[in-house]
């Protein structure tokens, strides 16, 4: 007997996971249907995956207290130049003369400044130049055997 005449189509859809590519290489890794699935191909590649998440979340965690930043590098660079001048200075600049021909040069330097420049202008220093010289010229008087007198032809 058939009741009513009906008939019953009933479909029944069962899904079975076969595999699933590893999270980290993506390699198919094969499902055997027991326990749960596995998400990495290896326990090497669970390891980098959690080292990378574990790394990402102190990355965020030092940002958010400022313990870390994600600007970019910045450098400071100094740059020190160093110019060499070379100052050649005559022998008359550096020390006094320590020959008769570089004092009689000192001397006539020292005559052509009180005729042409500031030097014979200075009144004030004309006492101190006239001691100087004559200190000189009694030293010259101490030191030529029979002095002045003799050097003259006096
Ligand atoms: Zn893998």
């Amino acid at each position: 007997m058939d009741p009513a005449g009906e008939s019953t189509l009933s479909t029944r859809v069962q899904q079975r996971l076969q595999s699933r590519t590893c999270g980290w290489c993506g390699s198919l890794i094969p499902y055997s249907g027991r326990g749960r699935p596995p998400t990495y191909c290896s326990k090497a590649h669970r390891n980098r995956a959690w080292e990378v998440r574990t790394a990402e979340a102190r990355l965020q965690r030092d940002i958010a207290t400022a313990a870390a930043t994600a600007e970019p590098v910045r450098e400071v660079i100094t740059e020190t130049v160093t110019h060499t001048q070379t100052r050649v200075q005559t022998r008359l600049d550096r020390r006094p003369p320590a020959t008769a021909r570089g004092w009689v040069e000192h001397l006539n330097e020292l005559t052509r400044q009180l005729d042409d420049d500031q030097l014979g202008r200075e009144h004030w220093n004309h006492a101190r130049l006239y001691r100087a010289l004559a200190d000189a010229v009694n030293a010259l008087d101490r030191a030529h055997p029979g002095g002045l007198d003799r050097l003259l032809g006096r």
